[in-house]
């Protein structure tokens, strides 16, 4: 089948991607794998690659294209290529539309620079242990100051893919309780400085796959958050998570389309090749596998 969806730019830079998987990525795929992670460092390539800045706007290093046409050819190469990129996908994918959505003006020029060269890698903590699907039940609170000059949060998260290399993190916290017929309000967000006191990393945590995707368990205790860091406005927080999921939800679809055809591509390579027994055999080459283009 013939898409039309992807046009000379778009094409050009699927070569750019597949080189430079080819080059960085593919040859020691096998350690990252084993680690459980992706070097640090790692993400400062794909900074310069310029894959984080293709929807930041221009003023902030960016190169300021609405369009998530770029996202899911990194999704589909990484897949053709076996590989993932880390926690690469949540920053631009899941925590970029906060930023640009929700942060101020001063906010963006603070953040999104080092956003775009990979020197400030975000993250989102919205699940607890005790706490997924149901995010109104969350646990976590931000209260502020008497001053007024901070939050002071506490409570714990899990599951945090990004966490343990993240330098931000968007924080979903209570700070206030539910109101009466309305569970969802109360919650707010925050872009949490990893580096603060009382922030720590618990346990990386061990999965079936996504073994690259450093996924962690992170705890507050006292952490003092800077109103500065406040995302969007206070007890919104649910209704900003509402609006923000779906384009999630639009990588995972594209991830999944992608990896079942890669994988019916590595079936149909490998039975071109071998039998069941490992031998080679050559009758194997013609398979009923059909690839789309
Ligand atoms: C690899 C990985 C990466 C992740 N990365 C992040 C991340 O970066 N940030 C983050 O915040 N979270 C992350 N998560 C957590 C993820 O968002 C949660 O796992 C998800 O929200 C589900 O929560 P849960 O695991 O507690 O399952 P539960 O909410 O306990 O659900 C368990 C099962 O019950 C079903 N269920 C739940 N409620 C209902 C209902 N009312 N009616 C019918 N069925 C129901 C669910 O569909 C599911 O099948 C990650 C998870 C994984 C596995």
């Amino acid at each position: 089948m013939q898409r039309t969806v992807f046009d000379k730019d778009h094409e050009a830079f699927r070569e750019t991607v597949r080189a430079f998987l080819e080059a960085e990525v593919v040859p020691v795929y096998d350690q990252w794998y084993e680690q459980g992670i992706a070097p640090r460092d790692f993400y400062y390539k794909l900074g310069e690659l310029g894959v984080f800045g293709i929807e930041v706007p221009e003023e902030f290093g960016g190169a300021g294209i609405e369009s998530f046409k770029f996202q899911a050819i990194l999704i589909e190469e990484c897949a053709r290529a076996a590989v993932s990129l880390g926690g690469s996908g949540v920053h631009v994918g899941l925590c970029l539309p906060y930023i640009l959505n929700l942060a101020t003006q001063e906010q963006k020029q603070r953040w999104l620079p080092g956003f775009v060269s990979g020197e400030t890698m975000f993250a989102i903590a919205m699940t607890e242990p005790g706490t997924g699907s149901d995010l109104a039940g969350m646990r976590t609170t931000a209260k502020l100051s008497a001053d007024g000059t901070h939050y002071v949060l506490n409570g714990s998260k899990t599951f945090i893919t990004g966490g343990v290399l993240a330098d931000r993190v968007i924080v979903c916290a209570r700070t206030a309780a539910p109101a009466e017929g309305d569970r969802r309000h109360g919650i707010s967000l925050f872009a949490v400085d990893t580096k603060s006191a009382g922030y720590t990393v618990g346990r990386k945590l061990d999965k079936l796959g996504l073994k690259v995707s450093d996924t962690a368990e992170l705890n507050f205790t006292d952490v003092q958050v800077p109103v500065e860091d406040l995302l969007g406005e206070e007890h919104k927080g649910f209704s900003y998570l509402g609006q923000n999921l779906p384009q999630e939800r639009a990588s995972i679809a594209v991830g999944a389309y992608a990896q079942a055809k890669a994988a019916i591509r590595f079936a149909k390579e490998y039975t071109r090749q071998r039998n069941v027994f490992g031998q080679p055999v050559a009758s194997f080459q013609n398979t009923k596998f059909e690839l789309a283009a």
